[in-house]
């Protein structure tokens, strides 16, 4: 066993506290990684806090992992000891399945297994990237291109890929009008994904409080959701809009704003059910959908248009003690744009 230093917490609300967990001796495929940067994704929020349901503390959260690989399994034949690579939301899946086999691992009809909070094929629990060393099977690991920074890459392996994947899916880029609602860790990414693929990108923010940064980041334009005049403006304007927000919104507020066969992306992921008027959707023959992270070959992708792009993720890294006070700064919308914890701090 390896002996990680780590964050926890005990419960929802609890302060994190250090320890040490234990990963899993090397199997065949395995890579052992000593993480250098985990960014805090929402998403680790809503688990902590278990508003997504029951959850086995202590929980070590953490899904956007960047790092240097320090050991290989005996027939690991991807990586080799040395290499810049990152760990996403999950950690394995089935690979038999039909998605899987497709390389959507992260619709594996059986479940795919996630970095943290998840039961592992070994029976353990998972535990995720705010800690020194982690063991993951090389299918489930990604290359970090030479040109991006081991600290901007870990915000990619979440907020990157869940933004790039829908805006890929629908056809995100020239002629195409794409929103984005909520400019915080995802939002960001959005908008700069968005921007690179050609198409022409409108924020959609509580406030306009971050106008001057939206604009900077490639939007064409901004608008600030309280004002109910905003939505008179953009009625039926958009083909694609990216919903990042982390709580309930008022859908129908927002379907107002699409064009014919325009459809709204969730990928927040708020605890609450939303609801919707189906006549909203009638009306234009309007989509309205959900998307989860991406797959690892689209993962892969990812990294490489960003690198190729030069798109990296805004920033703020804090130490292993400050991960409480980043978590309240991400609940009160006051995060520019992502926390990510420097592991030598542990
Ligand atoms: P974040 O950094 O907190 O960003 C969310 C943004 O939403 C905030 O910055 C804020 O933007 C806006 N917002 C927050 N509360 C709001 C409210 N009450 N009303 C309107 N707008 C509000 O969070 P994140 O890390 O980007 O994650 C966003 C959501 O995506 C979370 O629910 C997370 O769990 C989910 N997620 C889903 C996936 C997936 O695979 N589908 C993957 C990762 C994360 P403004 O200040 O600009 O208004
Ligand atoms: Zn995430």
């Amino acid at each position: 066993m390896i002996t990680a230093k780590a964050r926890a917490v005990d419960g929802p609300h609890k302060p994190f506290r250090e320890t040490e967990i234990q990963r899993r001796d090397l199997d065949l495929y395995d890579v052992l990684i000593e993480i250098k940067y985990a960014g805090i994704c929402h998403s680790d929020i809503h688990t902590a806090h278990g508003e997504w349901g029951p959850v086995n503390y202590p929980l070590v959260p953490g899904h956007e992992i960047a790092g240097i690989v320090t050991d290989i399994g005996a027939e690991v034949s991807k990586y080799k000891v040395g290499d810049r690579v990152g760990v996403g939301c999950m950690v394995d899946s089935c690979g038999e399945c039909e998605n899987c086999k497709k390389g959507e691992e992260q619709y594996c009809h059986k479940g795919n297994i996630q970095t943290y909070a998840a039961v592992d094929k070994y029976g353990e629990i998972t535990q995720g990237g705010y800690s020194t060393h982690i063991v993951v099977q090389e299918d489930f690991v990604l290359s970090i291109p030479e040109n991006i920074k081991l600290e901007d890459a870990a915000p990619l392996l979440c907020a990157g890929i869940t933004t790039f994947s829908p805006l890929n899916h629908w056809g995100a880029g020239p002629g195409k009008k794409v929103a984005v609602v909520g400019l915080g860790g995802l939002g960001h990414m959005a908008v700069k994904i968005a921007h690179a693929m050609g198409a022409e990108v409108t924020v959609l923010s509580q406030t306009l409080r971050k106008k001057d940064d939206g604009l900077k980041f490639g939007a064409n334009s901004y608008y600030a959701t309280s004002d109910p005049e905003t939505f008179e403006k953009l009625a039926g304007t958009f083909d694609l809009i990216i919903n990042t927000v982390s709580a309930k919104i008022n859908l129908d507020a927002y379907l107002g704003t699409l064009n014919l066969n325009g459809t709204l992306v969730n990928v927040g992921a708020p605890a609450e059910p939303l609801s919707l008027s189906v006549m909203n959707l009638i009306g234009h023959r309007r989509s309205f959908a959900g998307s989860l992270i991406g797959g690892i070959r689209e993962t892969q992708e990812m990294l490489d248009f960003c690198a190729e792009h030069d798109i990296a993720p805004e920033i703020e890294v804090i130490s292993a003690d400050q991960i409480d006070d980043a978590y309240e700064r991400v609940l009160a919308s006051d995060v520019r744009y992502r926390f990510v914890i420097d592991i030598s701090t542990m």
